[in-house]
């Protein structure tokens, strides 16, 4: 509580001298912004400490707590997408908004080149990618191939696959890639 006045006076005393003086940013003109205070949460206390405040035309910010921080960095170091593993992921055809949904529990970057890779001749044999660039003459954006999803739960990346092309109008995915999909999901499909 204590430091919490104290952090308070510091900061208004600063606001105050602000308003007296002005404050000017970088290119000179005065910034007219509202003031205000970055504190973290505390329950039963900030909601006071924030109506007070407010009546000093000062805004009152709550910070983000340190635990969430370090759960936010840690996206910084996430794998390149073509190095995850266990992802449903979607294939852009690079012409028009067509795009391809998959999944597969080994490197997204080895499922990407076998799509690349099947371009035989014989309709027979191709893919629905294959197929949708020899028929159209399109291409696809190999080298951004978007991660959807990550499930390492093979049933479940099923699903998830089923669902995502189910919601994608634009998915070239053939029916039967989604006649596996429980009921369940056309309810939760229909209310999206
Ligand atoms: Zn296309």
């Amino acid at each position: 509580m204590e430091f919490i006045n104290r952090h308070i006076d510091r900061r208004l005393k600063t606001i105050r001298f602000r308003i007296d003086h002005g404050s000017r940013t970088n290119d000179g003109s005065v910034d007219n912004s509202r003031n205000f205070i970055v504190m973290p949460y505390v329950k039963g206390l900030s909601e006071n400490v924030k109506r007070i405040l407010n009546r000093c035309n000062v805004d009152f910010v709550y910070s983000v707590p340190k635990r969430l921080n370090n759960v936010i960095k840690l996206g910084k170091d996430v794998v390149a997408n073509n190095q995850q593993m266990g992802v449903v992921y979607e294939l852009s055809c690079v012409e028009y908004e067509s795009v391809y949904i998959g999944q597969t529990k080994r490197h997204l970057e080895t499922r990407v080149k076998e799509h690349k890779s099947n371009i035989c001749k014989k309709n027979s044999c191709l893919s629905v990618v294959g197929k949708h660039r020899l028929e159209n003459d399109h291409n696809f954006d190999w080298n951004n191939c978007k991660v959807l999803h990550r499930e390492n739960h093979r049933r479940k990346r099923e699903i998830e696959e089923m669902f995502f092309i189910m919601r994608q109008c634009n998915a070239i995915n053939l029916q039967k890639d989604t006649d596996d999909l429980p009921p369940v999901y056309d309810t939760i499909l229909g209310n999206m």
